[in-house]
């Protein structure tokens, strides 16, 4: 119970992959009464988003990466391998799919995400323990002001089933619902490009291939249609693929500002995690970007012969990835020596080569295209410039204004596909929540980046002053800029999966966590436990092996899905934590040393399920929480 005696609330804003990862933790975490509130402003794409849900994604359009990274647990690798082989329902799959076996290497439509996510939220649901309750509600967060109990949310449109406590809001079909933390999952959004203004309501120009109305377009063209695909970035390619399947045999241009097409991934790519050392001259001063760029082009080059030296059974196209997963726990302390104007104007040049560098595209979906691009016969073409507007013509075509390095040049077209350009943002996001937020200073856009929000270690929003605003927290692409300076994840991996399966582990564990110190009536542990985290993670030799005993109880309990499991490691990991006493370290005004302790070891415990620096299935042997009969995944 709450301070107010009723059981406390998370509400989670939005349930796409980000907001749905988040309940399913929050499920497994929580030991005590709970309410989760997982709240949708679109039904179809609950438990999916834009990505996976089913009306924008066709059956070929594949996971961008392998299906064997796409588990949403990251200490459980082959968990949605195992789920698609074994438990998925296949009666309304097309026949290519049916039959089909699903491999770690190879692709999976990323449509069925859906049904995997909806399964495995539901495990959590009857896996949770006495009093954790989850309600799906829909309803369009529209608002939100700070309160006694944490904030209060203005829910347009809501509709909840077993929604207590919910009272009217200040406009017509509004709620205002209380909640002591709200986790804000909100996911990508959509930018209105200003070189396709003239056109944004014409019947040839589709702006979000990812909907319904879009597919159909797509779906319906002649077959002898000239296409223009603005960017060249993995969802270009979905658009392509699909008109290259459905027998498309006019010409397919993608226009792209740097002309990066992605690598192929070989068939037989597996993740891996090479090390590689310090690029000591990008952290020496420097004279000026030109300097800094070549420094960068020389220390890159010189690290791409070193994985090729060290690793020769690397595939030439994957020695790119390896060293940009090399390089990320330095990239910090690079991009600290960079001016934030330097900063931003290098992300907004390179982002698309980052990308590229950083992840492959799949062969299921990139086979087709380069086919296309490389027959005599071919009808794919890549051209290169920035567009400058798009405008309709006289016939009723759309003609692409294209700026290259030579000069401006038109591209005449039938349909002109916007591919999901996305608002990083957020002072331009146009919906109204982050309008709101923004404006009353609970959100401040990420200041070195211009990419996201300002956010702490744990995902909490930071006003323009660097003080956490309170019990709010973020979760997926809102964190890109943080995400960059912070841990120097880039490209796609600021924000996909990967990102988003670490985040939704910190903030379910700092949520639990915190909402239970604030019931115990130690709020002050709950301020303090950060500044013991160091302490846990790097102990006297003397408590060394009785801690390390508790980190490990918490992250098997952390990791385990069953509820019965968990609640016997629960008890083991009470006992032991009692059985260490006090540590030097902890301050002796603390009233409850052995909660502190415990808030300790849950911070530890979750930053160890969180660990990047190794491959999923090293971090599952290294935690110890391998099972008999999948030791490895
Ligand atoms: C086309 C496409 C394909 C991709 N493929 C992959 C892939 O194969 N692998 C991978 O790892 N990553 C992929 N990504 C990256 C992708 O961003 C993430 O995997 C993931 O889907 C993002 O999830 P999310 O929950 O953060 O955002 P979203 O999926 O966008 O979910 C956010 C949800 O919040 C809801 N919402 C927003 N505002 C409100 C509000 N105010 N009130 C209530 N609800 C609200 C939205 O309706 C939405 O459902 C892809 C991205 C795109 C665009």
């Amino acid at each position: 119970m709450n301070r107010t005696g009723a059981c406390p609330r998370v509400l989670v804003v939005g349930a796409g992959l980000a907001g749905t990862a988040t309940a399913i933790r929050l499920l497994h975490f929580a030991r005590r009464p709970l309410e989760i509130v997982l709240l949708e402003r679109r039904p179809d794409y609950r438990s999916a988003g834009v990505a996976y849900h089913r009306d924008g994604n066709p059956w070929d359009y594949v996971f961008n990466i392998q299906a064997g990274r796409m588990s949403v647990f990251r200490e459980d690798v082959l968990d949605f391998i195992s789920w698609a082989n074994q438990e998925a329902d296949r009666r309304d799959w097309p026949q290519h799919w049916a039959g089909h076996t699903f491999t770690e290497q190879g692709p999976a439509p990323r449509r069925i995400f859906q049904d995997y996510l909806d399964d495995r939220l539901a495990e959590a649901r009857r896996q949770s323990c006495p009093g954790v309750v989850l309600v799906e509600a829909d309803g369009e967060a529209l608002d939100m002001d700070a309160c006694d109990r944490g904030y209060e949310v203005t829910v347009g449109g809501l509709s909840a089933t077993g929604l207590d406590s919910v009272r009217s809001g200040p406009l017509p079909d509004t709620k205002v619902v209380g909640a002591d933390h709200v986790v804000l999952a909100t996911g990508l959004e959509l930018k209105d490009p200003p070189f396709a203004v003239e056109v944004s309501g014409h019947p040839s120009f589709v702006r979000n291939p990812y909907s319904a109305a879009g597919i159909r377009t797509l779906s319906r063209l002649p077959p002898e249609a000239t296409v223009a695909i603005v960017g060249s970035v993995l969802s270009a390619y979905d658009s392509a693929g699909l008109l290259l399947r459905n027998g498309h045999t006019g010409q397919i241009l993608l226009i792209s500002r740097s002309g990066t097409i992605f690598r192929t991934y070989p068939g037989t790519h597996e993740h891996g995690v090479v090390r590689l050392p310090r690029p000591e001259t990008l952290m020496e001063p420097y004279r000026d970007r030109e300097e800094f760029l070549a420094r960068g082009r020389a220390a890159w080059r010189a690290a791409c012969s070193t994985v090729r030296e060290r690793h020769p059974g690397i595939a030439s196209a994957i020695v790119p990835e390896r060293v940009a997963k090399a390089w990320e726990p330095y990239l910090p302390e690079i991009i600290e020596r960079i001016p934030d104007e330097e900063l931003r104007l290098l992300l907004d040049e390179f982002a698309t080569t980052i990308a590229a560098l950083r992840v492959g595209a799949v062969e299921y979906t990139m086979a087709i295209i380069e086919h296309a691009m490389r027959s005599p016969e071919g009808s794919v073409e890549l051209v290169v410039g920035k567009v400058r507007a798009i405008t309709p013509t006289r016939s009723g075509r759309l003609l692409v204004s294209v700026a290259g390095q030579h000069g401006g040049h038109g591209v005449e077209a039938d349909l002109v596909v916007s591919n999901f350009g996305r608002e990083s943002d957020y002072a331009k996001v146009g919906q109204p929540l982050w309008r709101a937020l923004l404006g009353k200073g609970i959100a401040t856009p990420h200041e070195r980046t211009g990419r996201g929000l300002e956010v702490d270690a744990c995902g909490t929003l930071l006003d323009a002053d660097g003080r956490p605003v309170g019990p709010v927290s973020a979760i997926g692409v809102l964190r890109e800029g943080d995400e960059i300076v912070r841990h120097g994840r880039t490209g796609a991996f600021a924000f996909n999966l990967a990102a988003i399966k670490n985040h939704s582990v910190s903030v379910a564990a700092h949520v639990t966590e915190q909402l239970e110190l604030r019931q115990e009536g130690l709020s002050d542990i709950a301020a303090l436990h950060p500044h013991y985290r160091s302490y846990a993670s790097n102990p006297e030799e003397a408590d060394r092996a009785a801690l390390e005993e508790a980190v490990v109880l918490e992250v098997r309990r952390l990791a385990t899905r069953e509820r019965k499991k968990r609640e016997a490691l629960d008890s083991r990991l009470t006992a032991s934590i009692l059985s260490i006493g006090g540590l030097p370290a902890l301050p002796a005004a603390v009233s409850r040393p052995d909660r502190l302790m415990r808030a300790v070891v849950n911070r530890v415990a979750a930053e160890r399920l969180n660990d990047v620096s190794v491959t999923p299935r090293q971090l599952r042997r290294q935690l110890g929480i391998g099972n008999v009969d999948n030791p490895e995944g």
